[in-house]
C-alpha cells in the first residue's frame, strides 16, 4: 500500500538522486504514461533519457520501494515503445488498485505544483521546501501545502429502503448516494443534514459514520455516512438531482461498485444488514 517514506531522502528530487530500486509513475500533459499492464515503471523499463529535465517528486512507497512521480515536459511515447497516455478516470475500473492509488496521489500533487508556482499573497515565485512536501514563497516565506477538500457522501435509509439519486450532471446513467462539499465551520454531520435537505428536501435524524476514501477527482476526502430518515417528501433540487427515489434491496438500479467507491460500500453495508 502507498505509504510515505520514512528516510531522509529529499521529497523534491534530482535525476542524480535516483536509486536503482526506485519505482516511477510518469505524467505528461496531465495524463499518465502507461504500459499495457499498468505496471509501475522501473529504472530498467524507463529510458533514463526520458526523465532528463523532468520534475521529480517522491510521493510515497510501493512494497517498500520509493515511488517517484515524474512530470515530463516532452512526450515520452517515442522513447517508450508500447506506452500510451491515459486519464486517471479511465483507470477507475481497472484491476490495478495500487497503480490507481499511486497515480491518484501523483495527479493531485501535479495539480498542486501547477497551481502554486506563484504566491497567492504577494505574487512572488515559490520554491520547493528543503525537507517537507511544501512550496515556499521566496519573498514572503508563506508555505503552501497540498490541499484536500473534505466531502460527505450519505446513504439515507427509511426502514428497508434507501434513497438513491441520479445526478443532473455528466448524463449519469446510474443512481448513487447524495454527496456534497463541507463548508467552513461545519462538522461532517452538519454537512450531511444540510446537503440532504438542500438536494432532496428531507430531514434526517441519526447520522452514523461508516467509511472513507481518498477521491482524486480532483482532490477530495470522501467521508461516508448512513443517515436515518426523519421527515419530509423527496423534492429533488433540479440543478443537482435529475431523479431521486426510495429503493428496496430487490429493485436496485444501476449503482456504483463497492470495489471502487465509498458510495458502493455504503450501499453494500446497508444490503448486508
Ligand atoms: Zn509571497
Amino acid at each position: 500500500m502507498l505509504a510515505k517514506g520514512q528516510d531522509s531522502r529529499p521529497i523534491f528530487m534530482t535525476p542524480q538522486q535516483i536509486r536503482l530500486d526506485d519505482k516511477f509513475i510518469l505524467f505528461f500533459e496531465g495524463q499518465i504514461v502507461c504500459d499495457g499492464l499498468l505496471s509501475l515503471w522501473t529504472i530498467e523499463t524507463i529510458n533514463p533519457e526520458v526523465i532528463i529535465g523532468a520534475q521529480l517528486l517522491r510521493i510515497g512507497q510501493d512494497n517498500g520501494k520509493d515511488l517517484i512521480a515524474v512530470y515530463l515536459d516532452n512526450s515520452p511515447l517515442e522513447s517508450l515503445p508500447g506506452a500510451e497516455l491515459r486519464s486517471l478516470r479511465s483507470m477507475l475500473l481497472s484491476e490495478s488498485r495500487e497503480f490507481f492509488m499511486g497515480a491518484g496521489v501523483a495527479k493531485q500533487l501535479e495539480e498542486w505544483l501547477r497551481g502554486h508556482k506563484y504566491c497567492g499573497s504577494c505574487g512572488g515565485s515559490t520554491v520547493p521546501h528543503s525537507s517537507e512536501r511544501a512550496l515556499v514563497c521566496s519573498p514572503c516565506e508563506r508555505h503552501y501545502y497540498p490541499r484536500i477538500n473534505p466531502c460527505v457522501i450519505v446513504l439515507v435509509i427509511r426502514e428497508d429502503k434507501m434513497l438513491l439519486a441520479k445526478s443532473s450532471r455528466h448524463n449519469a446513467d446510474f443512481y448513487s448516494c447524495l454527496a456534497g462539499f463541507m463548508e467552513v465551520g461545519e462538522s461532517p454531520e452538519d454537512t450531511v443534514r444540510r446537503e440532504v435537505f438542500e438536494e432532496v428536501g428531507i430531514k434526517v435524524g441519526r447520522v452514523d459514520y461508516i467509511s472513507s476514501q481518498s477521491w482524486p477527482f480532483p482532490s477530495q476526502l470522501m467521508l461516508g455516512f448512513i443517515a436515518q430518515y426523519e421527515s419530509g417528501d423527496i423534492t429533488p433540487e433540479p440543478s443537482e438531482i435529475a431523479d431521486a427515489k426510495w429503493f428496496g434491496p430487490y429493485d436496485l438500479p444501476n449503482v456504483p461498485s463497492a470495489r471502487i467507491s465509498v458510495a458502493g460500500k455504503l450501499i453494500a453495508h446497508f444490503l448486508e444488514r
